[in-house]
């Protein structure tokens, strides 16, 4: 009965990272933008998702197209799936060249959710500057980083690497930007991001939130499986070695205090 132990401690770690019951909704393909939100003088960030089609999501729809962090999780596919390319301007990453390595690009190619980040004049008003986002923790069982450019063999620009030495990037009041996002494992993910916003008077407000990424279809799967007796099926049925591998993993996860 070990693996109901751990299927229950892949359950528990799906709701740790942000899910607000078993069965979460995973973001698996169309537009939508983190963005910075500033009301009753608070700033503060959520989900703008631009197309609610029920083919985006696994687990359900989100009931609004501003959904905050804890009701979603992103997934990046297996069809994500590439290896690292060669060249040390792309050890940032974190991973070894030719490793496996997972990608959320920058530019729509159908197969993923398209997740930018956005500053609208709608969700902030007037009177500001910009917005400085940076990862202020991440767990996860591999690396994350952030990039623009890269693509047709050029060189990537650092935006976020993975041991965090290079960790800004920013998006003007009114403006809206994607960004290439990499991992370098399979499973769950819990990114804290930081926004600094800066007023035309140079003040400033910050907000930060926790955003999970359920990374490979075996995570994505798992992450927004209804109810626990279908986890526990899940693992009756015979997930695969790897789900297995992926569950031992999320234990060990959990374990940590
Ligand atoms: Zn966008």
């Amino acid at each position: 009965m070990k693996w109901v132990g751990q299927a229950l401690m892949a359950a528990f770690f799906v709701v740790g990272v942000g899910a607000n019951c078993f069965g979460a909704i995973v973001w698996t393909r169309g537009h939508g933008d983190i963005g910075v939100e500033f009301k009753n003088s608070s700033l503060g960030l959520h989900f703008h998702l631009e197309d609610l089609s029920p083919g985006n999501f696994l687990g359900g729809i989100p009931s609004s197209a501003e959904a905050e962090p804890g009701d979603l999780i992103v997934g990046v596919p297996s069809a994500r799936q590439t290896t690292r390319a060669s060249g040390t301007a792309w050890n940032f990453t974190g991973a070894t060249a030719s490793a496996p390595f997972w990608i959320l690009p920058n530019g729509d190619e159908g197969n993923h959710p398209f997740v930018g980040f956005a500053a609208e004049t709608g969700e902030i008003g007037l009177g500001w500057t910009n917005f400085r986002f940076s990862v202020a923790a991440m767990s996860g069982p591999g690396q994350f980083s952030m990039w623009t450019g890269g693509s047709g063999g050029g060189d990537p620009v650092v935006r976020v690497s993975a041991d965090r030495s290079i960790n800004e990037f920013s998006i003007n009041a009114g403006a809206h930007n994607h960004l290439n996002m990499g991992f370098t494992a399979e499973g769950m993910y819990a990114v804290t991001l930081q926004v600094l916003g800066t007023r035309t008077d140079n003040s400033t407000f910050s907000a930060s939130d926790t955003f999970s990424f359920a990374v490979g279809d075996n995570a994505i799967n798992i992450a927004s499986v209804p109810e626990p007796s279908s986890i526990l099926l899940l693992g009756i049925t015979g997930i695969s070695g790897f789900g297995l591998a992926w569950l031992r993993r999320k234990r060990l996860n959990v374990s940590k205090p």
